[in-house]
């Protein structure tokens, strides 16, 4: 088991990727703060990682209140006794021309993504620090390195993640924490099912171009990347032990984005 007795919080945690991370958090024998907006979804999540074997336990946290961040992050540390790695995945989309875009749109978006990312992380690093080491991931995306029409908050969140991470990467490296960013290709996840008929509209293609012309378009084989592609990404960032893997991005995406 690669995360042994190491205790791991998430963000969004009761859908899409966060909950496949959790569930291979779990598996690896790491017990899993599920962490989301509410708590049927929080519980019902937590409660098929305990199926399943695992240890999960669930807490309602908007990534976007300073409180909540602040008390669910200590109920966290109280309840299983340390805080090794944070995973900032929680994440909201907009799909709209810059021109067309209203203001409490782009800032709910940043809002998510970076105050989340921010408040977290902060929270997060006060016990790292204090037991001498963690490690942090933000769920990024290729969108961390590529603009798409219509998707303009996004981006930007994305982008700003990278830079939040290298600056982690810095402040943290001589008290034992890395920080490290995950940037997935399109995953089939709530989500993108939401966006595809909002695409759809927006550009006046079929659905169906939708996902091969716009979302697969620039992958290798035209595949959508796998949840358990991402989660596999995380357990190894969050195992990896030294200082030679941080400040850096890891993108899987079915070669979309080839750096
Ligand atoms: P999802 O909609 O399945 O899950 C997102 C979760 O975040 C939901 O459970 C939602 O309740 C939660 N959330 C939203 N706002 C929140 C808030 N204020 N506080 C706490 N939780 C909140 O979507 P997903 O595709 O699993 O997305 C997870 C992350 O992965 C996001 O950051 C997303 O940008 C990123 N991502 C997704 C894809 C993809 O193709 N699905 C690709 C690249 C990156």
């Amino acid at each position: 088991m690669r995360l042994k007795d190491k205790v791991a919080l998430i963000t969004g945690a009761a859908s899409g990727i966060g909950f496949a991370i959790a569930r291979a958090f779990a598996r690896e024998g790491a017990s899993v703060a599920v962490t989301d907006l509410d708590l049927p979804r929080t519980e019902r999540a937590a409660a098929q990682i305990a199926a399943e074997g695992g240890h999960a336990v669930p807490l309602v946290m908007d990534v976007t209140s300073e409180q909540q961040v602040e008390a669910v992050t200590t109920e966290v540390i109280r309840a299983l006794g340390r805080l090794d790695i944070l995973v900032s995945n929680a994440g909201v989309q907009v799909v709209s021309p810059l021109e067309e875009l209203a203001f409490a749109d782009w800032r709910r978006v940043l809002a998510v993504h970076l105050d989340g990312a921010f408040l977290t992380t902060r929270a997060a690093l006060r016990q790292m620090y204090r037991q001498g080491g963690g490690s942090v991931l933000y769920i990024g995306s290729v969108h961390s390195k590529e603009a798409s029409v219509l998707k303009a908050p996004y981006v930007a969140g994305k982008h700003g993640l990278l830079g939040l991470a290298r600056l982690v990467a810095k402040e943290g490296a001589a008290r034992g924490v890395r920080a490290n960013v995950i940037c997935p290709g399109f995953v089939r996840t709530p989500l993108v099912d939401r966006q595809i008929p909002e695409q759809a509209k927006a550009l006046g293609l079929s659905e169906e171009d939708v996902v091969r012309e716009v979302m697969l378009k620039e992958t290798v084989d035209g595949q959508f990347t796998a949840l358990e592609d991402v989660a596999e990404a995380a357990v190894f960032l969050a195992a990896f032990e030294s200082n030679a893997l941080t400040g850096q991005s890891l993108v899987v995406s079915h070669g979309w984005h080839m750096q």
